[in-house]
């Protein structure tokens, strides 16, 4: 199972490598079949692409050129043109289908599409008005951009769920510690 934790889908796409800063980062993308359940659960696709090796390494071209964008865009710095450059190949290729059928949307593609549609989801946001929003998790080591839409931009974590609830959780035990040692 896949963590969708800032619900936004390229940068949750980006996450697929967590802990960045880690000297051993956890890649969640390690095979074909990961990267399938990947478009699967992201809601991509409603059927297994049937992702191979070279979908793969396009894959992580395409989600380390949208980090390394954020990236930029969170350091105030102008986007890098070799990210630009993957970025916009994925982008102007045809995304995934879209398809009402029996009264139902139904969304058929292949690895390659999928990897368009993320692409075009990356290039609306780092280009639009939600790139100022964008954020790095709070918490040490997480390393996950998000999006922040909350009232007065106070939102800390990509997922209260998870980074949240560790961190507030870590604070109570200091805070219960220090109050033993006082006593
Ligand atoms: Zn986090």
């Amino acid at each position: 199972m896949h963590a969708f934790p800032c619900g936004t889908l390229s940068l949750d796409f980006v996450g697929t490598l967590r802990a960045r800063r880690d000297p051993a980062p956890a890649e969640m993308l390690g095979d074909p079949a990961a990267l399938d359940a990947w478009f699967l659960e992201a809601g991509v696709v409603d059927v297994a692409p049937g992702a191979d090796h070279t979908d793969i390494s396009s894959a992580i071209e395409l989600r380390e050129a949208i980090y390394a964008a954020a990236a930029a865009r969170l350091g105030g710095s102008s986007l890098p043109a070799e990210a630009v450059t993957v970025l916009n190949r994925w982008s102007v290729s045809a995304p995934v289908p879209v398809l009402l059928e029996d009264g139902f949307t139904r969304r058929r593609g292949s690895a390659a599409e999928a990897l368009a549609t993320v692409a075009r989801n990356a290039v609306d946001l780092l280009g639009g008005e939600d790139a100022v929003l964008m954020r790095e998790c709070a918490r040490p080591g997480c390393t996950q951009v998000y999006v922040d839409r909350s009232r007065g931009a106070r939102r800390e974590w990509c997922s209260m769920r998870t980074c949240g609830n560790r961190v507030k959780a870590s604070q109570f035990r200091a805070r219960q510690r220090t109050a033993r040692a006082a006593s």
